[in-house]
């Protein structure tokens, strides 16, 4: 694949602008003026088009391949949606909030509130904030809640306590909302060891984070005692909802027990994400943190009209510039009110039913460190194709020559050699087939024939690179 620049011919041109009638400066000092044309690619409007056509093609992506990567829920995201959110593009942000504007957007300010009563009903939580504009922003302004929330009732608590199964996320957003870390370690099924979080719960905890179920895939069957341990202590339990596609219609976290929940629209309803590309993680709270949530917050007036409450003494401020991702709400406002409760419950019955398939014909080709029902997502371990010096890595990239997007690797930490499948419900069978083929033949050449997946992948343009390297030192120059 050549470089634009490479093929630049001079003259070429895509666009054909007109002369300009603007009259040149004469005020401009010297210095600032361009003496040499800048050196841009020179192509035609197909050259262009080719190219970038092309360099799409050497993607991976939910439209072109399978891409099971476990907890960041890569499902395909209906194109209807796509539509829905355009119908607001002419909503600007700034007209709620000029003097009379809230009468001129009832229907944008009514998506936030409608799309508020869902969440908060799915979630089995009393309000939800629209604004926190990823998963960790919400989790940052869910710890920052409950800090106030202490504060108000005269309460400085020093730690917050997250399960080692977390996601990395948790411990950042606590820490940087002023909180010390207490780590429990799993005990041997999976889940939070029971006594350990008991010898480490005291007074000073502010919250437990919890994933449920966890980024093993395994619910916690007690996950109620913990929230009941937590309480005891005054401390306050929150639900990494970040992916809900194992429990929609069916658990609500404000059932079991947890006081705040963030969601991840960009995991679980239907926006595309990945290359860091916009989401949004509403934050949904029991009643005694409502006080505290970000403003401005839409409010309904006795007269069905939707207003938005910009002062309150006790929020802790705003989170994000205007409402949020309001493209990614307005799809996620469509995918609920399309699917309805009987088509969210059948989400999360085809995610766990595809993830328990996969989890049954692989797990005998593959070290399964849990061998459990799971939720969404399982999570097997490299640790047999190890003694052939294979690593997951290698499997992940063996994947890519198959035509398969690797599923995540070494995550979770508390697994050695992970390899966490997340096949998510929009997959058919087939696909599935496909896929556990792939891996079952990767078992089996690092028994006969290791080289192949150490030598992986070679259908691409690029074989192994360094990818930390790769994503702190962009070069996007050549
Ligand atoms: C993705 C994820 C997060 C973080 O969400 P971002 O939107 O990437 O900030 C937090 N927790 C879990 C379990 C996740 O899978």
């Amino acid at each position: 694949m050549r470089l634009i620049y490479e093929e630049s011919v001079a003259g070429r041109r895509g666009v054909a602008l007109p002369a300009s009638d603007v009259p040149v400066s004469e005020s401009l000092p010297e210095e600032l003026l361009r003496v040499v044309p800048a050196e841009l690619p020179q192509l035609s409007e197909l050259d262009l088009v080719r190219h970038f056509t092309n360099l799409s093609r050497r993607n991976f992506s939910v439209d072109t391949h399978f891409y099971p990567l476990g907890s960041c829920t890569m499902k395909y995201n209906p194109r209807v949606l796509e539509d829905a959110a355009l119908l607001f593009e002419a909503f600007h942000p700034m007209t709620a909030l000029l003097p009379g504007g809230e009468e001129l957007c009832q229907g944008s300010l009514g998506l936030l509130y409608d799309l508020g009563q869902l969440l908060a009903d799915i979630t089995g939580m009393d309000e939800v904030c629209t604004q926190p504009l990823a998963g960790a922003q919400g989790e940052m302004t869910g710890i920052m809640l409950i800090a106030a929330y202490h504060r108000a009732r005269g309460k400085r608590k020093r730690y917050v306590l997250v399960p080692d199964s977390s996601h990395g996320t948790n411990p950042a957003s606590a820490a940087m909302a002023g909180y010390e870390i207490i780590t429990v370690a799993s005990g041997t099924q999976g889940d939070m060891d029971m006594e350990l979080f008991r010898q480490a719960m005291n007074d000073q905890v502010a919250a437990v984070m919890m994933t449920c179920p966890n980024t093993l895939g395994l619910f916690n069957p007690r996950i109620r005692e913990i929230c009941d341990i937590a309480h005891s202590h005054d401390a306050l339990m929150y639900y990494d909802g970040a992916n809900l596609n194992a429990i929609l219609g069916r658990v609500r976290p404000g059932d079991i027990g947890f006081d705040v929940v963030h969601v991840n629209l960009h995991k679980t309803f239907a926006t595309p994400h990945g290359g860091g590309g916009p989401g949004a993680g509403p934050l949904g709270v029991r009643q005694a943190l409502i006080p505290f949530l970000p403003l401005p917050r839409v409010r309904m007036d006795e007269h069905g009209r939707l207003c938005l409450e910009t002062e309150s003494e006790l929020s802790i401020g705003r989170c994000a510039n205007f409402f949020g991702n309001f493209g990614v709400l307005a799809r996620a406002y469509a995918y609920i009110t399309m699917l309805g409760r009987q088509g969210l419950m059948r989400v999360s019955e085809a995610a766990v039913l595809n993830a328990n398939y996969i989890k049954e014909r692989l797990k005998g080709h593959y070290e399964l460190p849990h061998d459990l029902p799971c939720m969404h997502e399982c999570v097997f371990s490299a640790s047999r194709q190890l003694a052939q010096g294979v690593h997951a890595i290698d499997i992940a990239k063996y994947l890519i020559d198959r035509g398969f997007h690797p599923p995540t690797v070494y995550f979770p930490l508390n697994v050695r050699e992970a390899i966490m499948i997340e096949p998510t419900e929009t997959e058919s069978r087939a696909t599935l087939d496909g896929f556990i083929d792939a891996m079952i033949e990767a078992s089996g050449l690092a028994e006969s024939n290791p080289r192949v997946l150490l030598d992986a992948p070679l259908t691409m343009p690029v074989s192994r690179l360094d990818e930390t390297k790769a994503a702190r030192e962009l070069k996007v120059c050549w």
